[in-house]
């Protein structure tokens, strides 16, 4: 991923991001961290074009995430999934490819099987997301982020709901896509998925960048931010 952040600030009620300017070329999967309320959700949304920034400029592979053309190569999973709760898992992904992607009935069908298979949920297609595991239907909502074939994928702390062993079925599969050519930018609290997979992390504190490096920054945090954060999260 090739990403360029200048001069970023996001206000809602109060300023949430405060002057962020950041430049990372060359790596493939970036870890969020940062305790609740730093700032990482409002960064995943507008790194993933969701969110407009009040100030400053974001480039994400030399594209402006505020075009509207950036928004189709971008696959985006929630803290718990949002798929349609009356459609199978099958025809939550057709939907999306068919409505938004000008795909054909069978096209879909079949991109959306093979992306299923990836997520082993082949199994599942024709249930409904009430009638699969939490970690299923966050699979599933992970396969329906892949089938538009993004850049990139966006994950915001995507087990969050989940109970341990379920975390683990999704964070095996997403490390099952490191080779899949896509770029990756996730916020977990994870850190043992955080230093399997990240090949970069940004520790973020109050709406700041406080540290960012290789994983190791989490072994020997230089901030007493980070050095606090870590030693709750481990
Ligand atoms: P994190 O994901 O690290 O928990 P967030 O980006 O969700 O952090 O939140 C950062 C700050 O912005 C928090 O103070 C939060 O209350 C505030 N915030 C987030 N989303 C909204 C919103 N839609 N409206 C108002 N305030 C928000
Ligand atoms: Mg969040």
């Amino acid at each position: 991923m090739k990403l360029d952040i200048k001069n970023l600030s996001h206000t809602y009620d109060i300023e949430v991001l405060h002057d962020l300017s950041f430049q990372l070329e060359g790596k493939r999967s970036l870890a969020l961290l940062g305790q609740s309320g730093s700032g990482k959700s409002t960064l995943l949304r507008i790194l993933a074009g969701l969110e407009k920034p009040t100030l400053g400029e974001v480039m994400f592979n030399d594209k402006r995430v505020t075009d509207p053309e950036y928004r189709k190569g971008v696959g985006f999973v929630f803290q718990s999934h949002n798929l349609f709760p009356h459609l199978t898992l099958l025809d939550n992904i057709t939907l999306v490819l068919e409505k938004t992607r000008g795909f054909t009935k069978e096209a879909a069908h079949k991109r959306a099987m093979e992306n299923l298979a990836t997520l082993q949920l082949d199994d599942q297609a024709h249930k409904a997301p009430r009638n699969v595991s939490g970690g299923q239907a966050q699979r599933a909502s992970i396969a329906r982020a892949l089938s538009v074939d993004p850049e990139v994928i966006f994950l915001d702390e995507p087990t969050s709901s989940l109970d341990p062993i379920l975390t683990n079925d999704v964070l095996t599969a997403v490390e099952e896509l490191r080779d899949s050519g896509k770029d990756f930018v996730f916020a977990t609290h994870v850190m043992s998925f955080v230093r399997d997979f990240a090949d970069y992390v940004i520790f973020m504190y109050k709406g700041k960048i406080v540290e960012h490096g290789p994983p190791e920054i989490m072994d020997g945090p230089k901030s007493e931010e980070m050095r606090s954060f870590m030693s709750k999260v481990r």
